[in-house]
């Protein structure tokens, strides 16, 4: 398994002992994890091995006989261990016929903003695509430098989380797409719903208990992301310790705020 995932999955093991109130959910996404993980080198064995696409899915993913022969084992994983509105989606979809997965797979994929399928009805399909996406991702190699934008600049979707890496005696702001999980450079005080600008419109709240991990909120627009502070701790595993940061987003969604980008897990 790629040592990405595997810093992963050993994150959430670490947190989930540090972190009682997020032991449930860390214990879920370790699962998820060892399985995208296994996928993503399954797709790096097979990559340069050319498939027949099957017919309809002409504007899919290039190795969709792979992953729709992988999806009902994941479908499978969630059921067993998800919390329970999650695991209803995973046993609708997993009853489904292989072309209504196909076709959910594809549109997916494509991430059009006009998609039918929305919220924790994306959830199966979405993280079972995230490592496809990541892969298809370096496969190609591309880079971004001087890129300032705010979506994605490989797959147009919106971040999901912030960091901080230290630069100099500050630290400097990236973000990760909440798909592709590539990191951009983005300006530190400045929206990326609104763009916004004022300090003031611009509020950063941190917990004693969670000291590496910031609300970084918008007065203006009313959304917020959470921003995983490196320069406090460089072992943090941004996906990881953003999942287990949940009672950050019970606190912004009380004060009116609403989430950037929900996370992996829809959440
Ligand atoms: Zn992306
Ligand atoms: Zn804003």
């Amino acid at each position: 398994m790629s040592s990405s995932w595997q810093r992963r999955i050993e994150r959430a093991e670490e947190l989930e002992r540090l972190h009682p109130f997020a032991a449930q959910i860390l214990h879920f996404y370790g699962k998820i994890a060892r399985f995208q993980g296994e996928l993503y080198g399954r797709l790096e064995n097979a990559s340069g091995v050319h498939q027949p696409k099957p017919s309809g899915a002409e504007a899919g993913p290039p190795e969709l006989p792979e992953l729709l022969a992988r999806f009902p084992d994941f479908l499978r994983l969630i059921e067993q261990n998800a919390p329970p509105q999650l695991q209803v989606v995973a046993r609708e979809l997993h009853g489904a016929s292989e072309a209504t997965r196909a076709e959910l797979l594809n549109e997916v994929w494509s991430g059009s903003d006009v998609t039918q399928v929305v919220g924790i009805h994306q959830f199966p399909t979405r993280a079972f695509l995230q490592p496809y996406a990541e892969f298809v991702r370096v496969r190609s190699g591309i880079k971004w430098e001087g890129y300032t934008h705010a979506l994605c600049p490989f797959c147009s979707r919106k971040p999901g989380i912030g960091v901080l890496r230290q630069l100099g005696d500050g630290g400097s702001r990236s973000l990760i797409c909440s798909f592709c999980l590539a990191e951009w450079q983005f300006r530190r005080i400045v929206c990326p719903n609104c763009a916004e600008e004022n300090p003031d419109k611009l509020p950063v709240f941190t917990a004693g208990e969670l000291p590496n991990v910031r609300v970084e909120c918008c007065d203006t627009c009313k959304s917020y992301m959470k921003t995983i502070d490196l320069t406090k701790n460089g072992l943090a595993e941004p996906v990881v310790d953003e999942i287990a940061a949940i009672p950050l987003d019970l606190w912004a969604q009380e004060r009116g705020y609403t989430k950037l980008q929900p996370n992996l897990l829809q959440m």
